[in-house]
């Protein structure tokens, strides 16, 4: 096959402690999984789940012990952090049962769903999409990706960021509206999961604006830390 130009080459992330790269195909995110962070944005947490996507280009892919830079990105003044533990899909389907759900996870890693505050604001208010706000170009920072059966009782785990050394989010994973396989027995009903898929299970309370020069320390218990500057 001849190309008109060269592709782009495919985006990967490490798999910690070993040789290996998860190969990325879509991400999906989950918005508003979180009782307190539901609240702060003004709803009570009941709402059943919903998803947005980032493009899998959007990542910015920081190695183990690593500090990784994002550009503080164009046309806004409002740029926030949101701590999230992402889900690595290791087994397609679709409708799958949550009770079976386990089987398709590959892994997990920190991630941060970076967010342009203003713009998503001012589109919500218009009844208009979010990829403005959501998906813009490096909003999506992730730290290696650590086994299933290597991150211990995922469920349970304490997750945090830290903007400077001050912290702003601290929470726990039991705290999620609907859980990991929840999230994945929902969004295989709406589409077909492949292999290389990754899931944001959204944010904890306590999310606020970061300015060029600040330096985020994001740390999921089990799975490990993830710091990022903007630059
Ligand atoms: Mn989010």
């Amino acid at each position: 096959m001849k190309y008109a130009f060269p592709p782009l080459p495919p985006v990967t992330i490490p798999v910690a402690g070993t040789d290996l790269h998860f190969p990325v195909h879509r991400i999906y995110c989950v918005g508003r999984n979180y009782v307190e962070h539901a609240r702060e944005m003004g709803f009570t947490g009941r709402e059943p789940p919903f998803f947005f996507m980032k493009p899998a280009d959007a990542l910015v892919v920081v190695g183990a012990g690593c500090i990784g830079e994002i550009p503080y990105p164009p046309r806004t003044s409002n740029l926030h952090h949101e701590v999230e533990l992402v889900v690595a899909i290791g087994q397609g389907g679709h409708d799958i049962d949550a009770a079976d759900a386990g089987r398709h996870v590959f892994g997990y890693a920190v991630g941060l769903d970076m967010t342009r505050r203003d713009l998503q604001n001012a589109a919500k208010e218009q009844g208009r999409p979010w990829e403005i706000g959501k998906s813009h170009d490096a909003s999506a920072p992730i730290g290696p990706i650590v086994r299933r059966e290597e991150a211990g009782e995922i469920a349970r785990a304490a997750i945090s960021l830290t903007v400077n050394g001050e912290a702003r989010q601290a929470s726990s994973v039991t705290k999620l509206i609907w859980s990991i396989e929840e999230i994945i027995g929902h969004l295989s009903q709406h589409w077909t999961l492949q292999p290389g898929d990754l899931i944001f299970t959204g944010t904890p309370e306590g999310v606020g604006p970061v300015v060029r020069g600040d330096l985020m320390l994001a740390r999921i218990e089990g799975v490990g830390m993830l710091e990022v500057r903007v630059v």
